[in-house]
């Protein structure tokens, strides 16, 4: 059997071209089904609160870690929040990347939020990143009721 592989340069690894077909069905649940519906549907972002220990969790939980309370307690948290931190991808893996190489994830504690949301930070050079910066979230023209219906985060231009 004929195998075609990709050199991909200075590294001297090959990658083989593949296919693994695997359909399958993500039950999102209470808490993911409303908080996607809300991106989709009204580009707004809510969190669920604690009754005991007020946290707001986002993305939203039904149970809190701390206290193994149900959450049914929903706030709307905002657009905007604080980088808490980042790391920047420089290498190259051949088809499984979001980005195109340098790029940024980053953890983003909205206003309102006590918890963060991880996300891949957008909309600046990655030298430009800094821990403490204000990030806004940036949306998908097109939703379809999913995570990347935030496409990222950017820096908060005033
Ligand atoms: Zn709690």
């Amino acid at each position: 059997m004929a195998v075609r592989s990709e050199d991909l340069g200075k590294t001297g690894t090959l990658a083989y071209p593949s296919r693994i077909k695997l359909p399958y069905v993500w039950y999102a649940g209470k808490a993911g089904s409303r908080f996607y519906q809300e991106l989709r549907d009204h580009c707004r972002i809510y969190g669920t609160r604690c009754p005991d220990c007020s946290w707001v969790y986002v993305p939203p939980r039904e149970t809190c870690p701390r206290c193994y309370r149900l959450l049914d307690e929903w706030v709307e948290v905002g657009n905007t929040g604080t980088l808490l931190t980042f790391t920047v991808t420089r290498y190259a893996v051949a088809g499984i990347q979001p980005r195109q190489v340098p790029f940024a994830i980053g953890i983003v504690r909205l206003d309102g939020a006590s918890s963060g949301l991880v996300h891949l930070c957008g909309g600046a050079d990655v030298s430009e990143l800094r821990v403490g910066m204000r990030m806004q979230a940036v949306f998908r023209q097109k939703r379809e009721g999913n995570y990347l219906d935030i496409e990222h985060f950017a820096p908060l231009r005033t």
